[in-house]
């Protein structure tokens, strides 16, 4: 670990197309820094020249668009955790930024960083999965937008082509009557970077299971949704469960290892499911 920086450059330009202008020329995107900073210490950054994100009006707020919440890529944990629309409609959103590093992280750090550092153990990951959420894209030619399920190609591999920004991140609006879950496994109940954290919700109807959603973070070498999971979960009575694949790839590394993790996110779940019955 380096005690000391080194010298690198920051622009931050007051317009979304001069932002762009530099990521087209290789600038590499800062939000929060609370990533990037860690990382330039450590000297384990090539980057040397950063796009200061913080004054792009665009990447900012909480609205309601053609039927989506859409939550700006420079959107804060503590933001997210202090919205009423999210804590009352994206409850697990507002969980799950609330147990993010420390109140200093929750300031800083970003949404869009979140993504943008593609991490595995990112906890906000495996919500955005469960609420079925799309990122808007945009680079000088356009924007795009792609289902979240489909971001995340390998380890720290996302769907961001050079020159592109995560300018929204959209969440379909009007689920009501859903259990809902966000749970997190660490070291201490603070400032620790997950063993496990797992997101679920369930619509139940007459004591069957109508519809789930399962993910996890810290479980594969991607934030993990469980589709085979979901599906034999879909029809199921909580009391009387079919038997349950294991879709997980967890490993062994300094914080915990395969084994531990596989069996607390079962439990998680049968914990979960025990609670909806
Ligand atoms: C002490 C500490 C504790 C932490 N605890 C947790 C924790 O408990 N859980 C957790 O999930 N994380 C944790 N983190 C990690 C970090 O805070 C989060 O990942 C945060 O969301 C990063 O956001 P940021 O705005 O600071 O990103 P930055 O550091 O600015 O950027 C992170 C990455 O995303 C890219 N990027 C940023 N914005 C965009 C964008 N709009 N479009 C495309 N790419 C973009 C950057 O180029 C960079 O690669 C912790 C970090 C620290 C330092």
């Amino acid at each position: 670990m380096r005690s000391f920086l080194p010298e690198y450059e920051v622009e931050a330009p007051a317009r979304l197309e001069g932002a762009l202008e530099l990521l087209e020329q290789g600038w590499r995107p800062l939000a929060g820094g609370t990533d990037i900073m860690v990382l330039l210490e450590s000297g384990r950054l090539a980057d040397r020249r950063f796009a200061g994100l913080w004054n792009l009006g665009d990447l900012r707020g909480i609205r309601e668009e053609g039927g989506m919440v859409s939550i700006g890529a420079l959107v804060t944990f503590t933001e997210l955790r202090e919205s009423r629309p999210i804590r009352e409609r994206f409850p697990l959103l507002a969980a799950s930024a609330a147990v993010t590093g420390c109140i200093a992280t929750q300031n800083r750090g970003t949404l869009g960083g979140n993504i943008g550092n593609a991490s595995p153990a990112g906890d906000s990951l495996p919500v955005l999965l469960v609420y079925d959420a799309q990122l808007e894209l945009v680079c000088r030619g356009g924007v795009r937008r792609v289902p979240y399920c489909h971001f995340h190609l390998g380890y720290k591999q996302m769907d961001l082509r050079a020159g592109e920004l995560i300018s929204r991140i959209l969440l379909p609006a009007g689920r009501q009557g859903w259990h809902e879950c966000f749970r997190k496994v660490g070291a201490r109940a603070a400032q620790a970077i997950s063993k496990v954290s797992m997101a679920a919700a369930a619509r139940t109807v007459d004591g069957r299971i109508e519809d789930f959603r399962l993910a996890y973070a810290s479980m594969a070498p991607v934030p993990l949704r469980c589709w085979r999971t979901e599906e034999i979960l879909r029809g199921a009575r909580p009391g009387c469960l079919p038997e349950l694949p294991d879709e997980t790839s967890p490993i062994d590394d300094l914080r915990s290892t395969a084994r531990y993790r596989r069996q607390v996110a079962r439990n998680l779940l049968l914990r979960f499911l025990a609670g909806i019955e």
